[in-house]
This record gives structure tokens, sequence and C-alpha cells, in this order.
């Protein structure tokens, strides 16, 4: 499924509403256009979901920010290029009785051209009911490039694939911390570079509870040593050890299907391409976690799979958006609504180009909202670094940074 989940919300059965909240705009701030002032404001409440629903009279970026203290949001949701005039977001990520502060903001030519009034709703159900979660870590701000990521399914299976290096591996215990994880079912480590499975052998393995980690089923001669000392770690703390091959599904929540779209080396190539690339599908909301896999496995994939297999909403950029992954073959098959970079603060300033700007502008031709972890987001009228959590009811999804 592509067509855009986030801007056509579809209520699932027959709708029971709770309660219909008609809010004016009357008291909306000075705006530079009042063309693009959201308006008709309206929250209703399905299954004790708060949706919001707006109107402009002009497509253009929208986002709302939502938080538990008055104008001070720790939330924004997906913002989205190319809005409709008519635009909604189900709201899925927030704690049941509490009064949430809301704003909608309204962006033309990059440039903020309308905010609406304060605004309240009180979700009435459950957050996390029947909800998947996929965080990008930010691990690499500033510190060193790498990626991991956290994922917990409906019926509560945590994964953490990849686990960024010896330098990032505090972000990891800080986000645990935050969360009170402590027990994981499974780790993946993509492939057997340093930025990927160093944190697991640098601390992760021995802190935390794991019952298996998996690597690709094959790796290139050259990190053999890696693979060595990888298996060392998992056995002393006494977690499975397995691999994973292409083509296979791997079975942890029967409300997820989760396919390894590829997984081991290609000839004797870089082991970038060995990364296992795994697409996670929950109702109509897919994604792709793609390691650092480049060009070639790509086209390994894309010769296996036909581009509707391979179609998402979300996508990891390969190789932290450098320019020997993500082609516009790759792309125009998977064909995400919105693409999230790990990537490195200094990576990017010091003459390695990362994310590269052919991979950037093909994501940007494409209208596909881009998430990076060197990025600042906005946080109100301010502006911060996060994590980028992706989560998802099976009909839409809000991405939200915290
Ligand atoms: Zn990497």
């Amino acid at each position: 499924m592509n067509s855009s989940h986030f801007k056509h919300i579809r209520f699932a059965g027959v709708p029971i509403i709770l309660a219909l909240i008609f809010l004016s705009c009357g008291q909306k701030e000075p705006t530079s256009s009042q063309d693009y002032a959201p308006r008709n404001i309206e929250i209703r409440y399905n299954l004790g979901r708060p949706h919001i629903s707006w109107n402009t009279d002009e497509p253009t970026y929208g986002s709302v920010f939502y938080g538990k203290i008055p104008e001070d949001y720790d939330h924004f949701t997906y913002e989205s290029s190319g809005l409709k005039e008519n635009h909604s977001i189900k709201v899925l990520d927030a704690d049941s009785g509490f009064t949430y502060f809301f704003r909608i903001r309204v962006h033309a030519d990059d440039e903020i051209v309308a905010i609406s009034s304060e605004k309240t709703f009180i979700p009435q159900s459950a957050p996390h009911e029947e909800v998947l979660e996929w965080t990008m870590l930010n691990i690499s701000e500033g510190i060193a490039i790498g990626d991991c990521h956290f994922i917990e399914t409906p019926n509560g299976y945590r994964a953490v694939i990849d686990s960024g290096s010896d330098d990032t591996v505090r972000k990891f215990y800080d986000f645990c911390t935050d969360r009170n994880l402590q027990q994981f079912n499974a780790a993946i480590a993509t492939h057997l570079h340093w930025d990927h499975y160093g944190g697991f052998i640098s601390g992760i393995l021995d802190r935390y509870s794991f019952d298996s980690l998996f690597i690709p089923h094959s790796h290139t001669s050259d990190y053999s040593w890696a693979y060595s000392e990888i298996l060392s770690e998992a056995n002393s703390n006494d977690i499975g050890f397995g691999k994973i091959y292409p083509n296979t599904e791997l079975e942890w929540d029967p409300l997820v299907n989760i396919t390894v779209l590829h997984s081991g080396t290609i000839g004797d190539g870089d082991e970038n391409n060995s990364s296992a690339v795994i697409k996670f599908s929950y109702g109509e909301i897919d994604f792709i976690l793609t390691g650092d896999a480049e060009n070639p496995a790509e086209s390994v994939i894309l010769e296996h799979y036909s581009p509707a297999l391979v179609d998402c909403e979300i996508l990891k950029v390969g190789h932290h958006g450098r320019h020997d992954a993500t082609s516009a073959e790759w792309l125009n098959a998977t064909n995400p609504e919105a693409a999230l970079i790990s990537v490195d603060q200094k990576s990017s300033y010091d003459g390695n180009s990362l994310p590269s700007e052919s991979v950037i502008r093909l994501l940007t031709e494409q209208g596909i909202d881009i998430y990076r972890s060197d990025k600042n987001y906005p946080n109100g009228e301010s502006y911060r670094y996060g994590h980028v959590k992706v989560i998802t009811d099976g009909e839409v999804f809000e991405i939200i940074i915290n």
C-alpha cells in the first residue's frame, strides 16, 4: 500500500464517536497569510483516540505539535509536504486521561505562514494498544556515525536492530533508562561493521537481557574476526546465536509480517552489501530497514521482488545516505512517503558528504519527507534533536521526535 496514509485517515469498521467538539478559530494569532491559516479545527474521538482535522485554502506543509504542558509541546507529528486542503491526523501516541495542548502549524515555501491558536484534546483509550513502534535512535548526533533501531510490536516483541558503536552506546543506555527497558527478545546486527554491531559487544549484550542475536548468514572474509567477536559475546551472555537468510520470514508477532529481503554477501564484494534488509508490515503500513546495503544489494532485491512487494510507507535510507546506496530504481520501487537517515552531524560537514546531495535530491524530487539524525526538529516554537519515532496502528502512521 502506498496511498497517502497520513493524508487520508480511514476509520476502521463503524466509527464510534464518543464526542464531537467543534472549536472555533476565532482567536487566531496574527499570520502572514490568512489563506493558509488552519480553520474548522475539529476533534473527533474514535474508539477513544483523538482525530484532529482542519482545512486550509491552499495545499501546503503542515504539522501538529502537542504535549501535556501548554506551549511546551514535546511531540510533533509527521511534517508532511504536499498536504491537501483538508487534512487530518489520528493521534496515536498520547496517554489516556491527560489533557494535551496542541497547535497546528502551516508552512509554505519552508516558511511558517500560520499557527492556530492553542487547543486541547483528552485521549480516552490506552496509547499503545495494538500499536507498532519503530524508533530510529538519535545515537549519532555530534558523536559518531552509526545505526540503532528499537522495535516493539503490538504484542510486545522487542528487538534492537543495530547497536551503534562503543562511542554511541551511552545514547542507547539513556534511551533504555528513559523508557525503563531492560529485556529484549531479539538483537540483529545487520552486518559486521563496527558502527552497527560495536555497541552490542561494548556493553549492550552484557547490560540487558536478550533471548537471541542474529546476523546475516554470511560475511566477507575480511570480517571473520568480527564474526568471532560477536559470537563469543553472545555465548558468554548465554544469548542464542542465529543467522538470517534472504527470502525468509521472521516470526516475531502474528500481527506483523517480517520478510528478510536480503542478507549475506554478494560475490566477494563489500561487507555493506551483506546487510540484512528487512521489511516489516503491520496492516497497511510497511517499512524497510536497510542497514548499509548499497546499490548492488538493492539490485539483488529488485531481481527477486516485484516493486509491489517492496513498496513501503517508510524507508530507512541505506548506508547513511551515501551516494552508493538508494538508486533511483530502488526509490521508485519502494516509493516511501517518509525517509529516515541515520547520519552524524560532523560527517555532514567534514567533506564526507553524508548524506549525499544526490540522494537528498532524489528524495526531494519524489516529495518524500526526510528525517535526519543530524537535524534539529521543531518543538513548539523552538528546535531540538531527538529520536525519530514511527508509530502505527496498521492504518495510519505518525512520526514523533522525542
Ligand atoms: Zn554504517
